[in-house]
């Protein structure tokens, strides 16, 4: 679905991104690891144009999603993102910040998108929290709202940037529950994650990358018990 060719992202000076190649097929949960810095986030925020890439190319069906034709708000819509720091809107209802982008960029009616925002808060057990205001909830509470706004917009692919890490411990297993179920269900993901135990058990891909380049990638085994590279056992110590 996504192909990422030579990419390179810096900031000023400082290039972040080095040379990537990356792909995501239909279906897979791609984990993404690595050492704060080292540069998850920006990789991420390049598939969903969140940043705009130096050079290389970031293909979506084909289509280089940094060529103008494509509309961003749609792309983002096909491609979600769920964040660190939820992003709900604080000042509206939960049921609101599920309605509005369905409105906006799907151009859904109202009547519509309410139907279809109480199927994806339902899914992720806070439907009974659609008129509660946004703020009043507990992170894991937000949390698993952001998942069901991205999922209104029924897209192809979700972007987790360490959604569990602004939780506390015991909110953590609620918000990988939703994520756990919807890998199961076929729903092709990108998930940058500490969860190391998340990471063994869900994805078909794990990839770990280091400085700004992908030092290895390959299956849960392999990355886990199995690492070639010295960079990666070095990391995965840490975790052990
Ligand atoms: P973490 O695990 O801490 O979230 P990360 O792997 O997600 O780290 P990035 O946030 O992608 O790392 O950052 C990679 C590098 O790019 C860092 O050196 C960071 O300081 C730098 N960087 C990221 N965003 C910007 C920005 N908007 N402007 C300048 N430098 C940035
Ligand atoms: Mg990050």
């Amino acid at each position: 679905i996504i192909e990422v060719r030579h990419l390179k992202k810096s900031f000023g000076n400082l290039e972040v991104l080095h040379d990537i190649d990356f792909t995501v097929s239909k279906g897979e949960v791609v984990t993404i690891i690595g050492a704060s810095g080292s540069g998850k986030s920006t990789f991420l925020r390049c598939l969903n144009i969140l940043e705009i890439p130096n050079s290389g190319s970031v293909m979506y069906h084909g289509k280089d999603i940094l060529k103008g034709e494509i509309n961003v708000n749609v792309h983002r819509s096909k491609v979600g993102m769920v964040f660190q720091g939820f992003n709900l809107f604080n000042n509206k209802t939960v049921l609101e910040n599920c309605v509005i982008g369905q409105m906006k960029v799907l151009k859904r009616s109202r009547e519509e998108a309410t139907k279809i925002a109480m199927k994806f808060l339902e899914k992720v057990g806070m439907e009974k929290f659609a008129k509660a205001g946004s703020i009043q909830l507990s992170g894991g509470q937000k949390q698993r709202v952001a998942i069901a706004r991205a999922l209104c917009m029924e897209p192809e692919v979700l972007l987790f940037d360490e959604p569990t890490s602004a939780l506390d411990p015991e909110m953590v297993s609620e918000v990988l529950k939703v994520m756990k179920d919807l890998a199961n269900e076929g729903l092709t993901m990108i998930v940058v994650t500490h969860e190391m135990q998340f990471a063994r058990d869900v994805s078909s891909r794990v990839v770990f990358m280091d400085n700004g380049v992908i030092v290895e990638e390959g299956t849960p085994d392999h990355i886990f018990n199995h690492p070639s590279k010295d960079r990666t056992k070095e990391f995965l110590k840490r975790f052990l």
